[in-house]
């Protein structure tokens, strides 16, 4: 009897076939193993069906650290005429049409780094990999995966590496960027107007700077990073000014686990998602400061760990806990990806660039999440994730979503998967722009992408919108579009494959409305397809338009005036008496001040009030401030609300929080009961809908959900209350998940 095994999953340039081989051999299973539309088939016959089970047990559990297997089916077939003598791996399978899987860029494995220092040729190899480790998806240009087809091309390998490449039972069997000291990349620099290759002589050269307190750059696996001693204050700041970045926090990091155990608080979850081959920036509770200028004003600390051999180098040569790594790139530019582009960017104001021979074909930034509960949230889902595909559990052939305009990515969709991109950015910027097209052109090309529908968000500014117009006209192609919220809500049911209705609950910053106001505190029910509005957040003036969502003050003194609630004085004095005078006539004449029910815009009300940012230097920054200030122990009551209704008024709340002001409470003390109120609004208004449409699941999404504290008060909150609670942890519940969303509203329509 012939058994065929298909397996779905990340099983593809992850070294799963050379893992099935080497299994297949111990156990005397013959046959072969190739991969097939995405994933793996394998075609074997075994001695017994004992056999069969154990080889199949093995196939599950043993397999390499990197992989991840969505589904497992097998049937059987009659045995063919030709009877297998051996287990043998096919050769990549030629259809590139099929072809999904591309695998995400992994962190460098144990055996590699010990393979530094025993294989001759490879002793010390900043470049090493295996068919575990290393870089994929920043090094493809076409498929199939094969070393020709990345930027690996020019390197030949060496006659060693040819030999480990061909042989099955190797580890680097077919991993196509194989490479040692004598046929691959390098690292090199131009310092002092000399060139220099050597690696050891860099190796100390960035040392010596970095112990000196110099900024540098260096070319890592999707772009360029900064780097500077975390721990020296005069380091970090200049760092500031290189980046032109006032206060925004920089990623840093540390050596090692236990050196970051005295410096944050780490528990199981979080360490396992550090030390995970994907190697994401993990926000962290943090312990004892480094640097002040790291993370002004914060008690979170983003931190990596070690990922390329160089990093371990580093810190084998230095004293310092913990390095900063922040994306090498000047404001909010797209990280710079080769030699010209960094020289271009900051080549002259930092002590050194590193820059490697390896070309970047595809750009990532480091990937950011937080854990939330024992839930891993992402948030920037770019390095060491992209470009995995999520199973859409629906046709998504064809389909081309454009995402939002900030913080956007795009995404794909290929039979039932939805390929998302790597984080684009604001597209405002011209250059990020450019960014968001030539992704969606490599992205196009690589997976034989052929569009057949289009979706954009309902709001027609949106240059993401702009752009999938421009398609439509050129093609001739039908262009769905989308509101902003439903498609929050559609990415956390896709995550959790959710297709009866939900109630939707999408918290979030700006997104268009139907009714042409700007929405962001929606009470939606909501399937794929479509949604009812049940109930919103009261409208507010954004007297302003734009300049309200990064002027915080203008929301604070918005909500007092329409509420007919007295000015603080100390609020008056910081801001100026003419400027909410000002404020105030805009918005009695409604000039310039669309109607927003936007919670990110409540957030920014009370950080204003409460004297934490007026204005803000970076997105987010208010709700990010309140966040970090609210006490974290102690019990606080929920403020009043006026809730009731299918409007929700926090004008009872901001009653209650002046009065706490005027009795002198500490903002840590009314941030942290506003955070409360929040919190069993949601639940309670979550209560109110179920009962009233009969729907039990509650999906939770958009921006407002990066703030820790609330989510993780509403798990404690929904754990006890019978409702099913589903929290975004692939697609980000910020505007990076919206593309996911259009795609599978697209889909159910
Ligand atoms: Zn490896
Ligand atoms: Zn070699
Ligand atoms: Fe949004």
């Amino acid at each position: 009897m012939l058994h065929v095994i298909y397996i779905r999953g990340l099983v593809q340039g992850v070294g799963f076939r050379p893992f099935v081989y080497r299994v297949a051999r111990e156990m005397g299973v013959k046959g072969e193993v190739g991969n097939h539309t995405g994933g793996l088939l394998i075609r074997a016959v075994f001695p017994s069906d004992n056999v069969r089970e154990r080889f199949l047990r093995r196939i599950c559990e043993e397999h390499p650290d990197v992989a991840s297997i969505h589904s497992l089916t097998t049937c059987t077939e009659p045995e063919p005429s030709a009877a297998y003598t051996a287990f043998t791996i096919t050769s990549s399978c030629d259809d590139a049409d099929e072809v999904t899987q591309v695998a995400p860029d992994m962190a460098v494995c144990p055996e590699c780094m010990s393979d530094r220092t025993t294989q001759a040729h490879r002793l010390g190899y900043p470049f090493i990999n295996c068919t575990h480790c290393g870089p994929r998806f920043s090094i493809i240009r076409d498929l199939p995966y094969d070393r020709e087809r990345t930027t690996m091309r020019p390197f030949r390998m060496c006659p060693q590496c040819r030999a480990e490449y061909e042989h099955p039972s190797d580890r680097r069997f077919h991993a196509q960027p194989i490479a040692c000291n004598h046929c691959g990349p390098v690292y090199y620099a131009l310092y002092n107007n000399v060139r220099h290759t050597c690696y050891d002589d860099l190796l100390r050269l960035a040392s010596r700077l970095l112990r000196e307190g110099e900024v540098i750059a260096v070319k890592g696996i999707g772009g360029y990073h900064f780097v500077c001693d975390a721990a020296n204050e005069q380091a970090v700041r200049r760092l500031r000014e290189i980046k032109a970045r006032d206060t925004k926090p920089f990623a840093v990091m540390f050596r090692n686990q236990e050196t970051l155990d005295a410096y944050a608080a780490v528990n199981e979850t979080e360490a396992a998602c550090l030390a995970s081959p994907r190697r994401p920036i993990v926000l962290l509770e943090q312990r004892k400061p480094l640097a002040p200028a790291v993370n002004p004003g914060m008690r979170t600390l983003g931190v990596m760990l070690p990922y390329m051999p160089i990093h371990y180098d580093w810190f084998e040569r230095l004293d310092t806990p913990a390095l900063v790594m922040t994306s090498g790139n000047r404001n909010d530019l797209p990280i710079a990806l080769n030699e010209a582009g960094a020289n271009e960017q900051f080549g002259e104001s930092v002590a050194l660039v590193l820059h490697h021979t390896r070309e970047i074909e595809n750009r990532t930034d480091d990937s950011v999440l937080h854990v939330c509960g024992a839930l891993p949230c992402l948030i920037r889902r770019s390095r060491g994730y992209v470009p995995e595909p999520l199973p859409a559990g629906a046709q998504v052939d064809g389909i081309l979503a454009f995402g939002a305009e900030q913080v956007n990515t795009f995404a794909l969709g290929k039979g039932d998967a939805i390929v998302q991109s790597q984080y684009i950015g604001d597209l405002k910027n011209w250059e990020t722009f450019r960014f968001y097209t030539g992704a969606m052109e490599r992205f196009t090309k690589l997976l034989r992408f052929r569009p057949r529908q289009l979706v954009c968000d309902l709001h027609p500014d949106y240059l993401s919108s702009r752009e999938a117009e421009r398609m439509a006209a050129a093609t001739g192609l039908p262009l769905l579009r989308v509101q902003h919220h439903h498609a929050h809500a559609a990415a956390c049911m896709v995550e959790y494959g959710l297709k009866r209705p939900v109630i939707a609950i999408v918290m979030d910053g700006a997104g268009l409305g139907d009714d042409g106001h700007i929405w962001g505190g929606e009470f939606l029910c909501c399937d794929r397809s479509s949604y009812r509005r049940l109930a919103h957040l009261e409208y507010l003036p954004m007297a302003g338009g734009d300049k309200a969502a990064l002027e915080p003050w203008r929301m604070a003194a918005a909500c007092l005036h329409t509420w007919g609630l007295p000015m603080p004085a100390e609020f008056v004095r910081r801001i100026g008496e003419e400027r909410i005078v000002l404020l105030c006539r805009m918005i009695d004449r409604k000039v310039h001040t669309p109607l927003t029910s936007a919670a990110g815009r409540l957030f920014d009300a009370i950080a204003s009030l409460l004297g934490l940012c007026d204005v803000s230097s970076h997105r987010a920054e208010a709700p990010v401030l309140l966040e970090q200030a609210a006490a974290v122990t102690g019990r606080f009551y929920p403020y009043r609300l006026d809730a009731d209704g299918d409007v929700v008024s926090f004008r009872p709340a901001l009653e209650d929080i002046l009065g706490d002001m005027e009795d002198g409470r500490p903002a840590e003390y009314i941030s942290a009961r506003f955070h409360a109120t929040m919190a069993h609004l949601i639940v309670g208004k979550a209560r109110q809908l179920t009962v009233q449409t009969g729907v039990g699941d509650v999906v939770l999404s958009g921006g407002c959900f990066q703030n820790k504290r609330l989510v993780t008060e509403l798990q404690q909150l929904f754990a006890v209350s019978g409702m099913r609670l589903y929290v975004p942890s692939h697609i980000p519940c910020n505007d990076s998940g919206i593309a996911a969303g259009q795609m599978i509203i697209a889909a159910g329509r």
